[in-house]
């Protein structure tokens, strides 16, 4: 077998396939890769060896009774916030600790009748309120280019993995950049699908209208390979679309020649870090000399895009976590004296620092008096910022950005400084309010040697063109 550490989704399924190796080895040689690695990394919240190799076990009962599920006996990690049955799924928040999933998400479920094995629970900031892990209530996780470096988030856990060679694939979920800032910070691929493309189902809500669950890899390939397993029309989230599912590995092999790549003048900044823009623009010089045409564009809104993102993200938060309040869900207070007593003293044990941040200022902007000024002109510019994303589609097929800023910065550096944390976000939130999709992949490092990503936006239900842009930049980035 392959070094496991550097497998990919494609190679195992083929491996697996062809017999060159069971779904038990693969599962064994994760599981020892885990226990050798990630001791100092912290990817995992809780990875059950045994559980791994007896599914694996049942998976390669499977193919020998003719089985030819397209994931069958793949091992999968899973962020904390994703449901799969009988396992753990705590958000890595106090609220929920000890709890054990009751029912499969959809995504899980989908995942699981294609043959796929979950394999382990990853870290994240909790209730993915955050960029760097750093506000998970259990453990820190670091990144596996410097231990010193947070791994990006909410979605770090997964990042860490994939990227530190102990996860083949893994599960994220973005609401404002979760999964690609942290693919960014780590040097993986990471895949936010348009909103309405994967069902949310069984997915613990931070920010309903901007949440989506979308895969973390080590190649563009195993990306599109896995979001078609997970996205498509689901009758219990109601926002799904009923949009038939292509096949994007096809789209991957497509040129770059003649593609339109749009560039937002405000996306390259005096306020990135000029070793990133440097990088990224490197990055566009390939792909011009590969014969793609680089259009200059502005999308005017973008310098809203923060606070519309932290006004609508906070309020939708407040509303989806007013449920852990020690009586439906979450962690109860012991001896409460008054209803009052019982829920305030759950709630404030219960929460993090950031998350009752979060929770005031949503609760505030929501608040009557305020409604107008805070939420409804927050949700009006909302609308501006798709429309610049509309007009700029009529010019290009895809954009090209900056995933992040920064490369990945110290474990501690901005944990202060909630504002500095936000500023961060300000390439990933504006596709996440305009609901379209976006991939991002590494294009390089800095003199450090931390990697550096790109962002690639395309339009709603746009992902195959997104997987031919991604695809043609792999191969000439060559990382
Ligand atoms: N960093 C952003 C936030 O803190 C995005 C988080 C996410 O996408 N879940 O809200």
């Amino acid at each position: 077998m392959e070094d496991i550490g550097k497998i990919t989704l494609t190679s195992a399924i083929k491996g697996l396939r062809a017999g060159d190796f069971s779904a038990v080895e693969l599962a064994v040689a994760l599981s020892e890769a885990v226990a050798r690695e990630d001791t100092r990394l912290g990817a995992y919240l809780h990875f059950d060896a045994e559980a791994v190799q007896n599914a694996a076990e049942r998976a390669d009962k499977e193919r020998r009774a003719g089985s030819d599920a397209p994931l069958l006996g793949v091992p999968l990690a899973v962020k904390d916030i994703i449901n799969v049955k009988g396992e753990p799924c705590g958000c890595a928040s106090k609220q929920l600790v000890g709890y054990t999933a009751l029912f499969d998400a959809t995504v899980t479920a989908r995942l699981r009748s294609s043959g796929a094995i979950f394999a382990g629970r990853t870290n994240m900031d909790e209730f993915a309120m955050g960029s760097s892990t750093e506000n998970s209530a259990l453990k820190i996780t670091r990144n596996p280019h410097d231990h010193e470096r947070v791994p990006g988030g909410s979605s770090g856990g997964s990042a860490a993995a994939v990227a530190g060679g102990i996860a083949i694939a893994a599960l994220g979920t973005d609401t404002g950049g979760s999964i690609r800032q942290p693919a960014s910070f780590c040097g993986c691929v990471g895949v936010k699908p348009s909103y309405g493309r994967v069902s949310r189902y069984g997915v613990t809500a931070y920010a309903s209208s901007l949440d989506q669950v979308g895969p973390l890899t080590r190649t563009v390939g195993d990306a599109a390979l896995l979001l078609r397993e997970l996205a498509g029309l689901d009758r219990r989230d109601g926002t799904t679309l009923d949009v038939a599912v292509p096949d994007y590995t096809r789209a991957l092999n497509g040129e770059i020649k003649g593609l339109r790549i749009g560039l937002p003048r405000e996306y390259y900044i005096k306020g990135a870090d000029p070793e990133v823009t440097e990088r990224v623009r490197a990055a566009v010089d390939r792909c011009a000399a590969e014969g793609a045409e680089i259009v200059e564009l502005s999308l005017p809104h973008t310098e809203y895009a923060i606070a519309v993102y932290y006004i609508l993200a906070t309020a939708e938060a407040s509303a989806n976590l007013a449920r852990f309040d020690g009586v439906r869900y979450g962690h109860r207070t012991a001896n409460p004296e008054t209803v009052f007593d019982l829920y305030a003293r759950s709630r404030a044990e219960g929460f993090g620092t950031e998350v009752k941040r979060r929770i005031i200022l949503g609760t505030y902007v929501l608040s009557s008096g305020y409604y107008d000024a805070y939420y409804g002109r927050a949700q009006k510019a909302r609308t501006l910022i798709r429309d610049d994303f509309t007009q700029a589609f009529e010019k290009c097929d895809v954009l090209l950005t900056p995933a992040a800023p920064t490369a990945a910065y110290r474990i501690g550096e901005t944990a202060h400084d909630p504002l500095r944390m936000y500023l961060g976000d300000v390439f990933t939130v504006p596709a996440s309010l305009a609901g379209i999709c976006g991939i991002a992949l590494p294009c390089g490092s800095t003199a450090e040697g931390l990697p550096v990503g790109v962002q690639v936006l395309g339009p709603a239900f746009g992902e195959e063109a997104l997987f031919r842009a991604a695809g043609a930049m792999e191969r000439i980035f060559e990382v």
